[in-house]
């Protein structure tokens, strides 16, 4: 098998295995998905999921939280890390978002990480989740060591990590796969243990029953 089979059987295998990849962080507008994504910066989902519901309630929409004393926003977060830089950069999103793009959640890479607390990845996330818009892969921890493992990059920088991945896969492919290697990595190939043995990839990966 040569390289770019080996790259068309990867695709195909998690297409199978995750048809239709979300974000594990809950929302139920674009506004949401902005402060979840904020919160989310070196925290887990899980707990991201845990406060939002109450932020939500009392900050429903841009305006209100434009509007909100830091100190109260960061009543609400004290729970995630990170909260006094988070507490700045919700409020600095949600400015942005009011004057600049009329309360709105922009479509585009360039207005989103002219959001505070929004870069690339996070933009990435937004774009896929809420638009359908892939314009390039979601780069965490997750899909940095899963993409090593299987040798599609032998990059650490993210940015260098997304070229490389935007190279090796079909573009159509971007969204599905952005997402389904997230999972992949939170759930099978993990960190200190992967499960090589239960892997759909394992036949098609360097590192298969090696780290
Ligand atoms: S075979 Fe093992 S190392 Fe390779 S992707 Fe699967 S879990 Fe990760």
């Amino acid at each position: 098998m040569n390289e770019k089979e080996r790259v068309v059987e990867i695709t195909k295998l998690l297409r199978e295995k995750f048809p239709n990849p979300k974000t594990e962080l809950n929302f139920s507008n674009p506004y949401q998905l902005v402060c979840a994504v904020i919160l989310a910066a070196m925290c887990t989902d899980k707990l991201v999921n845990k406060i939002t519901p109450e932020f939500f309630k009392r900050f429903p929409d841009p305006k209100t939280l434009a509007n909100a004393d830091i100190e109260e926003i960061k009543k609400y977060i004290s729970s995630v890390n990170f909260y006094n830089n988070k507490a700045k950069s919700l409020s600095g999103m949600a400015k942005t978002l009011v004057v600049e793009y009329g309360g709105v959640v922009p479509s585009t890479m360039e207005k989103l990480m002219r959001l505070p607390g929004v870069a690339r990845k996070s933009a990435n996330v937004i774009l896929n989740e809420v638009f359908d818009i892939a314009q390039g892969f979601v780069v965490d921890t997750h899909v940095t060591r899963v993409s090593q493992r299987l040798g599609l990059t032998m990059q650490k920088d993210p940015v260098k990590i997304e070229q490389d991945l935007m190279k090796a896969f079909d573009k159509k492919d971007w969204r599905l796969l952005s997402g389904a290697i997230v999972l992949h990595g939170r759930y099978t190939c993990t960190a200190r243990k992967p499960n090589c043995a239960e892997c759909v990839l394992n036949k098609v990966c360097p590192s298969a029953f090696k780290v």
